[in-house]
């Protein structure tokens, strides 16, 4: 934006003196004071004049000297960073196996395109003047103390509108675009994205706000995540509960084998490090198998003949295999 453009929507000559340009500031904004003004762009034009006019009375670096060729000393306000766009905060709704393995999704996102009308200034070079409706263009109002300047239009009684009114000042019009975005992986859902540059958009002089991404777990069909551990409940066989040995589990990466309990009455196994994965200094979480035993609804014969066999050899060491039931044995005689 030119210095023009400031003049422009302050609505004052481009060799305004700095008087003229902060008595038209004053009007601005006793006109579009958002806690005077309801109506939704007063923010932004609000902003707009002030921005103007900070911009016109800000002090100027010197002119570098162009007779000597030597450069002017750059002044120390260019240490300050560059004003920046506002930053936006989106959701974004992932897989549990896309958070922790990564991917790439597409989002779309709020855009905007300079209004054709204006050429993105959001000003017309002509205005439009309409009559103050506090004091109906007399520019006084009438107070208890008497006739007053008319605080709403500073008594000049009407109002130059220059605004564009395609666009209504704003200079651009709304417009979605789509953006392509690479996640990193083991980002644990409500953990933040930074996408810089693709926030709100950059001010004059300055440089595009950041979109931030959180990351919305979806609801997954095995896996329940509890702070970086994952919990899955699993249905295994009696059979292979009492018998041992290794089951295969699903995790969010490639399957893994996990060794059943020594003791068959626990039905938890705590897989160390095999839950959400580990990022920087977080360390990877843990796998919680939760053993649903299933019964057969009923046994073949063979079935029930190697059970009976198994229950005699407990018989012959039972007080080793089940010291309760050889306690029962030991005191009531028969049964187990
Ligand atoms: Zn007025
Ligand atoms: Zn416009």
């Amino acid at each position: 934006m030119s210095r023009t453009d400031f003049h422009q929507i302050l609505g004052v000559k481009p060799d305004a003196s700095a008087a003229e340009i902060k008595r038209a500031f004053k009007r601005m904004a006793m006109r579009w004071h958002p806690d005077r003004n309801p109506d939704p762009d007063a923010h932004e034009q609000f902003r707009r004049a002030r921005e103007a006019f900070e911009r016109l009375t800000e002090v100027r670096p010197p002119e570098p000297d162009t007779s000597t060729g030597a450069a002017a000393d750059t002044p120390s306000a260019d240490d300050a960073p560059p004003p920046k766009g506002e930053d936006r905060h989106m959701e974004l709704d992932v897989d549990l196996e896309e958070a922790a393995l990564g991917g790439a999704a597409e989002i779309t996102v709020d855009g905007r395109v300079p209004c054709a009308s204006c050429d993105g200034s959001g000003h017309r070079s002509y205005g439009r003047t309409t009559m103050c409706g506090a004091c109906h263009g007399s520019g006084r109002i009438r107070s208890p103390q008497g006739l007053e300047t008319c605080p709403t239009c500073s008594g000049r009684g009407y109002f130059t509108d220059t605004r564009c009114s395609d666009c209504d000042g704003r200079g651009w019009h709304p417009a979605e675009r789509q953006l392509s975005v690479t996640l990193p992986p083991a980002m644990l859902p409500g953990e933040e994205l930074r996408i810089s540059g693709q926030g709100g958009p950059a001010p004059e002089g300055g440089v595009p706000g950041d979109l931030y991404l959180a990351l919305k777990a979806r609801p997954h069909p095995l896996f329940r995540l509890e702070g970086h551990d994952l919990h899955l409940s699993m249905p295994v066989s009696v059979f292979r509960v009492l018998a041992g040995g290794e089951i295969q589990v699903p995790t969010l990466g490639a399957p893994i084998d996990v060794l059943l309990p020594e003791s068959s009455a626990e039905t938890r196994i705590v897989v160390p490090g095999a839950g959400f994965p580990g990022r920087k200094k977080r360390r990877a979480g843990d796998l919680v198998v939760h053993l649903q035993v299933q019964y057969p609804r009923f046994l073949t014969n063979e079935q029930k003949a190697l059970l009976e066999m198994a229950d005699q050899v407990m018989h012959q060491q039972l007080d080793d295999q089940s010291p309760i039931l050889a306690r029962w044995r030991d005191q009531h005689g028969a049964g187990a």
